[in-house]
């Protein structure tokens, strides 16, 4: 059976500088588009509407564009589909693997209170899973996905290896909330399947979200994408990125003057390796990127190594 054409995605939230994790996961994903003649496409991932702003938006255009990770077709902003994602909570009801939870904030942490008193898992379970509609109240409502009780959810991860995720780890996500506006979880599978997203290449952080996705790929009858989640990028030390480990924005890197192309170097290595490769232009890491290359352990910031790179290029 022939494979489908690579579709990947950048995804990011405008909420702040490109951060040079960011770019990485922006930099495999155009890698490994291009290195399989497919498309690479840009979701702004902008439905938080208190946090995301228009400033944050043009600076990762500005990043992308500085490092030359040109997207195909036009940039899509997840807000303005929020129509659509409704739309799949709706038809998630109407096939009975979504329900209305008519459970109040109170009662959700009232539950939370007594299970963590009694020292059981304080997963929200939703009395209203298994009810019948004609005891349902004419009050606000929720849709919440009803995930699978029994058994494991398994992620077959390109760099994770198989990830098993027991299902009572599992939540009835809520997937539209009372006042009809979708929840980030299901804007991104309903836009990674809608755009035709064959991997899904990003950071670590977002292990424990695919298994949490697929119950609503499940729930649709949708194929999963491949996973592909990437170690984060450590700071020297080894320890979690942060402000003290130097330059966080790509701008800043720009604002050095280190060279573009150096740069994409520098971060293809950041991660991701080809032998003993260290300084290569992008048309060979166009030639060689493969998703077995990304290495298990998170890759450490290394501004010496930047400055050697750039003295090749
Ligand atoms: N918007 C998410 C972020 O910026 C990425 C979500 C995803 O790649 O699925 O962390």
């Amino acid at each position: 059976m022939s494979q489908p054409p690579v579709v990947t995605r950048f995804a990011p939230s405008p909420t702040g500088f490109l951060h040079i994790g960011g770019a990485r996961t922006a930099l495999f994903n155009w890698l490994f588009a291009r290195a399989n003649g497919g498309r690479f496409l840009l979701r702004i991932e902008d439905t938080d509407r208190a946090r995301s702003t228009e400033e944050a938006t043009q600076a990762i255009f500005a990043g992308l564009d500085w490092l030359g990770l040109d997207h195909d077709g036009e940039a899509i902003s997840q807000a303005a589909r929020a129509d659509r994602h409704a739309e799949v909570a709706r038809e998630m009801l109407a096939a009975g693997t979504a329900y209305k939870c008519f459970s109040t904030q109170e009662e959700i942490e009232s539950f939370r209170e007594t299970a963590r008193q009694e020292g059981r898992s304080t997963l929200f379970e939703s009395p209203w899973r298994d009810a019948d509609p004609a005891t349902h109240p004419d009050a606000p409502y929720a849709l919440r996905v009803k995930a699978p009780r029994e058994g494991e959810t398994v992620i077959e991860d390109k760099v994770q290896g198989q990830v098993r995720v027991r299902n009572d780890q599992l939540d009835d996500m809520v997937i539209l909330r009372s006042d009809g506006s979708p929840t980030y979880m299901l804007a991104v599978v309903v836009d990674d399947h809608d755009m035709g997203v064959t991997h899904v290449i990003r950071g670590d952080d977002h292990l424990n979200n695919a298994a949490r996705q697929m119950t609503v790929y499940q729930a649709m009858g949708w194929p999963a994408p491949v996973w592909a989640h990437i170690p984060l990028i450590h700071g020297a030390d080894g320890k979690k990125l942060s402000k003290r480990h130097g330059a966080l924005g790509v701008e800043e890197y720009r604002e050095m003057g280190f060279p573009s192309p150096a740069m994409r170097n520098y971060l293809t290595r950041l991660g991701w390796s080809h032998g003993d490769d260290e300084v290569f232009t992008t048309e060979q890491a166009v030639e060689w990127f493969s998703l077995d290359g990304i290495g298990k352990s998170p890759a450490r910031l290394d501004l010496k190594k930047l400055e050697s790179i750039s003295g090749h290029h």
